[in-house]
């Protein structure tokens, strides 16, 4: 019995950005005396549905944007003889549904670092059952990945998990209701042991892959002082005091290396905290900006940020303390109106981001936005190709609706445009020129013109551009694109390279605190 795991995409680009971290966390999670899985990443290369033989398992992880292809992969797992085991937030939201289109075997709702091995047992004693609950596992019992299996010079970046979980309750989405409120962080010296062992292997690029880099606010301290609430306050302040004991040691790493994140907006009123992502070398954060008007803001739940001038400025002081901002934002809102994108696209600017993604308001299942919409509006019961527009994902992507419901002031294709415009706008050749100041040597300021040519024709073009052989030609271009890229992204393997000094002591602490 052979394990085999897939990461479904509809495009292939040879060369991706960011290691899927599932995959590897998953091949973690497998015993031993399974062997190593075979590992298909569809961003590299589609499934060979050859290498799968009579008896062997495929676990399809799967979210709601590549639901279709995983289905598709499943239906050729399941014609070559084979189990097949469905897992993701998808899955976790729909099991009936990936049951019927995927010819699930069994499904997994909720993590899968703990039930994935009594899957493999149950597979070999033929007790396979047809629902599994992976729950929520704490943070300190996260699975750590096999970096080892990784094949060679096909990643730009390394991806690690420091915490799982959003306090935040943003109606557009679904990790707060699927990953929980609560922040499960990972303990330090697991997260550092994972990006030394990417490093001896050359990436000095790593996304730390977390829904929330930044789960305690000094609003939320601020509130559980205001409160007298010991306990909270406690819990917040030791959650904080982590944070910063996980940067303190990423400064000790060897100094080319890099990492990014995704943080929230109230990250740029804590000077404290910014400085020590400085000296931690976090040189990049997906920030969601979401809106640039208030209505906006208050259209998605997210009061938390702030719209106009203190919005540049609260984005300024990410570029001030050395911190790139990827900033994203959504277009359709209903509160959006013509001059949106113009307005939009001039922020963008003034506010110092070095990157943008510009995305179109999509209900995502498992949202509360999705809820309202399959629910209330008209235009969830529509028919594309026989299937209802409250599920979307099963429509193929080259027929698949942009814009889901009517807008008060604006036609679809006119949403459509206008971002495909404030995407041209932003990544215009000498916009980004201008933006790759931000770097000193010409070789760099080649690199940033470089990758941000790849990140556009990568997310912009395949994924608004209604035109498939527009989507074909970008996957084409990204494809060579990306092949450069990587040689800028990654160093020279470090083998010998040992864990910093701090973690090894503090390993022996927890070793002598640990009871035998
Ligand atoms: S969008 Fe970001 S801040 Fe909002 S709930 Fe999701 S992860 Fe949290």
């Amino acid at each position: 019995m052979r394990v085999h795991l897939v990461n479904p995409s509809d495009l292939s680009f040879g060369t991706a950005v960011i290691t899927p971290r599932w995959l590897y966390v998953l091949a973690g999670a497998t015993p031993e005396k399974y062997g190593a899985p075979i590992i298909a990443d569809e961003t590299l290369e589609p499934f060979d549905a050859q290498t799968v033989e009579v008896g062997d398992v495929v676990g399809i992880g799967i979210h709601t944007g590549n639901a279709l292809r995983g289905y598709q992969v499943g239906r050729l797992a399941h014609e070559r003889g084979a189990r097949v085991v469905f897992g993701g937030i998808h899955a976790t939201l729909y099991p009936d549904e990936v049951r019927t289109h995927g010819q699930a075997d069994a499904v997994v709702t909720g993590d899968g670092d703990f039930v994935w091995p009594r899957i493999l047992e149950d597979c070999e004693r033929g007790t396979l059952g047809p629902s599994y609950d992976g729950g929520r596992v704490e943070g300190d019992s996260f699975v750590s990945a096999r970096w080892d299996l990784l094949p060679v010079n096909r990643y730009m970046w390394g991806s690690v998990q420091t915490v799982r979980g959003c306090p935040k309750h943003c109606s557009f989405c679904s990790v707060w209701r699927t990953d929980g409120q609560k922040p499960r962080q990972r303990g330090v010296s697991e997260v550092v042991r994972e990006i030394v062992a990417l490093r001896r292997k050359g990436f000095r690029f790593i996304a730390l892959a977390d829904d929330n880099f930044y789960p305690v606010t000094l609003a939320d301290l601020a509130a559980a002082r205001r409160r007298s609430d010991p306990g909270r306050l406690e819990t917040l302040t030791a959650l904080r005091q982590e944070r910063f004991d996980l940067m303190e040691q990423l400064a000790d790493l060897p100094d080319d290396m890099v990492f990014f994140t995704q943080i929230t907006m109230e990250a740029a009123e804590d000077p404290q905290f910014l400085a020590a992502m400085r000296r931690a070398r976090i040189r990049g954060a997906l920030v969601g900006v979401e809106s640039v008007t208030p209505e906006g803001l208050k259209a998605v739940h997210k009061g938390f940020n702030d719209a106009g001038d203190a919005l540049v400025t609260r984005l300024q002081a990410f570029r001030t303390a050395g911190v790139h901002v990827l900033g994203s934002f959504i277009f359709g809102l209903p509160t959006d109106k013509r001059e949106t994108f113009d307005l939009t696209a001039e922020l963008a600017q003034r506010s110092g981001i070095t990157f943008a993604q510009f995305v179109t308001l999509t209900p995502f299942p498992g949202t509360v936005d999705f809820e309202k919409w399959a629910k209330e509006d008209e235009s969830a019961a529509i028919e594309v190709n026989g299937v209802p527009l409250s599920q979307y994902w099963l429509v193929p992507p080259a027929e698949r609706p942009k814009i889901f419901s009517p807008h008060p002031t604006m036609t679809a294709e006119e949403i459509r445009q206008g971002t495909q415009r404030v995407w041209d706008r932003f990544y215009s050749t000498s916009a980004i020129w201008q933006r790759s100041s931000c770097v000193e040597s010409l070789r760099a300021r080649v690199a940033f013109v470089l990758i941000s040519k790849l990140y556009r024709q990568m997310y912009a073009n395949t994924g608004i551009a209604t035109d498939s052989a527009r989507v074909a030609r970008s996957a084409k271009r990204a494809r060579v694109l990306a092949k450069l890229a990587r040689r800028l992204f990654v160093a020279e393997p470090m083998p010998e390279l040992v864990e910093p000094e701090g973690l090894r002591e503090r390993s022996k602490v927890a070793q002598r605190l640990s009871p035998a």
